[in-house]
């Protein structure tokens, strides 16, 4: 979380806040037993499985998995960013926030860096628009189709073919050069004798964030000269792969469509807008990242993605889509025909055919599962386990579990494979993103249970008695965690607790960048209680089942390297395998 306030300040306006009160001024709350339900904000349902919790100061959907604490909530409900949710909170209950040094001296360079691309790119658009120099210019942009209309929404600009005109210009406004530096715009020389202007002789496109500010500036030629395009280079207001182009322009239309067009360059973004298509936004890069995708989840569930043909066809491109399901969101593709990108389509074909190739928009699954068809021999078992293994990795990062099985489902029947050999193949796929479901857990006595389930006993046993917390770090090591979410969420209360914080699961919450991991957490408090009386039996049982556990993962792996040894004949390495192996047996 950012931490320029305070944490303990932070933690004070969590305390002063009640969830309840919070969240009863946005949707009706009914008292159920100690705590309250409601119908989910965040999903479609007809029973109410939105729960929040009072004593916790968490809520948790079992519908959805939307869960956190109060910041969590006007976060995720008003779209607001997470300083913002403090600052609200702290007003309502009369905390001042202080604004701690590094901070302010942060916020300061960062004004400049906007107020000087700013003035650069009126600089650029101006050349663009009244200079002689750039008439070539104009008439290119409107033979690429670019009305001047357009091309002033988007303050489109020029950057003339000289090494210090930009430079010359800043200067006069009595800006240091290691200011400017600092946005990019220029580049010192190899000999460091000074600096020249970074962008030349190319059509400018300024990158905005989402208040509408000039974060960057991508740069292109308008003849065959390569590169093609460059880009500012990462500065303190402009991180790659944490924007998105054009959102700030059509944000309010992908909320009303509740669908967003994904493209990938400026051009792909800016044809289709111009011919009508505004829920649209560009990527600046093949594949999105995952903070991409959460910024246009605050927007919509529902993503289109219209990516480069040849690329499309690569299965490495369609895994990075993957990402798009650990959110829970919906995926579908474009195919485009080959040798088009969206502006090239737009341009020859017009605007309403591509509209009507988004309408047919074609489900993820669906897609990949095509692709590999074409790949792979579907009769032959070699292609069928292929094709499983590529379909069953998608599959996995469904959250929903009705989608999930309604998928193996129609998977079985393609492949002519059981059911229950795809389900065991899926509990094999192991990931880190993946969310794991575990409403199963109910008693430790029932069954044998799953390692990752014993793990999550442990920290819900954590979470009730501050005595377990020592106990935990005395007994295990975070290594001996299998699960990546539950690793930092005891990560975080063993550091808490060695600070000797309080630790509850409310205060937790805010040292997670993942709202996966803060789900995983509100999930797991406000699930089932544990039904074993004895807590301190049932707490030693987990530790040994993990422990258990991970001898046997060891030793397996120990086994594997004697037979490499024993292959290999190498006598040292083997004596030195053995020894462990016996250490090992010995516990
Ligand atoms: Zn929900």
């Amino acid at each position: 979380m950012p931490g320029l306030i305070p944490q303990d300040i932070i933690d004070r306006i969590l305390d002063a806040n009640d969830i309840a009160e919070i969240i009863s001024g946005y949707i009706p709350l009914k008292r159920a037993g100690r705590n309250f339900k409601a119908l989910c904000p965040f999903h479609h349902e007809k029973t109410p499985s939105f729960t929040v919790s009072p004593d916790r100061q968490i809520y948790h959907c079992f519908g959805c998995g939307a869960g956190g604490n109060v910041f969590s909530f006007l976060m995720k409900y008003e779209r607001m960013e997470f300083p913002e949710a403090v600052e609200m909170l702290a007003k309502k209950v009369g905390i001042s926030i202080p604004k701690t040094e590094p901070a302010d001296k942060n916020a300061g360079i960062a004004e400049k860096l906007f107020s000087i691309n700013e003035l650069a790119s009126k600089f650029y658009h101006d050349i663009l628009f009244n200079s002689k120099e750039a008439g070539s210019v104009r008439a290119y942009l409107e033979k690429r189709g670019i009305s001047s209309e357009t091309a002033k929404k988007f303050r489109l600009g020029f950057a003339p073919d000289k090494w210090d005109a930009l430079i010359n210009y800043l200067r006069q406004k009595n800006f240091s050069l290691s200011l400017i530096d600092k946005t990019g715009l220029i580049s010192s020389r190899e000999d460091s004798s000074g600096y020249y202007d970074r962008f030349r002789d190319r059509i400018i496109f300024p990158i905005f964030d989402i208040k509408d500010r000039i974060v960057g500036f991508g740069a292109r030629v308008t003849n065959d000269t390569l590169p093609k395009y460059i880009n500012s280079p990462e500065t303190p207001i402009y991180v790659k792969g944490k924007n998105l182009f054009g959102l700030n322009f059509t944000k309010d239309e992908i909320r009303k469509h509740d669908s967003v067009v994904v493209v990938e360059g400026y051009l792909d973004f800016i044809i289709p807008y111009q011919a009508g298509i505004h829920n649209i936004v560009a990527s600046l890069g093949t594949a999105l990242t995952i903070e991409q995708i959460r910024i246009i989840k605050r927007y919509t569930q529902n993503a289109i993605i219209l990516f480069d043909p040849d690329l499309a066809g690569e299965l490495a491109t369609l895994r990075s889509l993957d990402l798009f399901l650990s959110l829970d969101m919906n995926v579908r593709l474009v195919s485009l025909p080959k040798g088009f990108d969206p502006d090239s389509f737009v341009r020859d074909k017009g605007a309403d055919k591509l509209k009507e190739l988004i309408e047919d928009a074609v489900d993820l699954f669906d897609y990949k599962l095509d692709l590999l068809k074409e790949k792979y021999d579907i009769i032959k078992a070699q292609g069928k386990a292929k094709i499983a293994e590529e379909m069953l990795a998608t599959i996995s990062k469904i959250k929903n579990e009705v989608l999930k099985e309604s998928y193996l489902k129609k998977l079985s029947e393609i492949l002519s494979v059981k059911e229950d050999a795809l389900l065991k193949e899926l509990s094999k796929v192991k990931d880190g993103i993946s969310y794991i479901d575990y409403d199963s857990f109910s008693s430790l006595a029932s069954k044998p249970l799953n390692i990752r389930v014993v793990e999550k006993m442990v920290v819900k046993l954590m979470l009730e008695h501050d005595d377990l917390i020592r106990q935990v770090k005395e007994k295990l090591d975070i290594s001996d965690f299998q699960d990546p979410h539950i690793k930092k969420i005891v990560c975080s209360m063993l550091e808490l607790n060695s600070q000797g914080r309080k630790i509850e699961a409310s205060r937790l919450m805010n040292h997670f960048d993942d709202q996966a991991v803060a789900q995983t957490l509100t999930h797991l408090c406000l699930s089932e209680e544990c039904r074993e009386i004895d807590k301190q039996k049932a707490f030693d049982d987990c530790i040994n089942r993990i422990k258990q556990e991970n001898i046997k993962e060891k030793r397996n792996q120990l086994h594997g390297e004697i037979k490499i040894a024993e292959s290999q004949g190498n006598k040292d390495r083997l004596n030195q395998l053995m020894k462990e192996y016996n250490c090992l047996i010995k516990k």
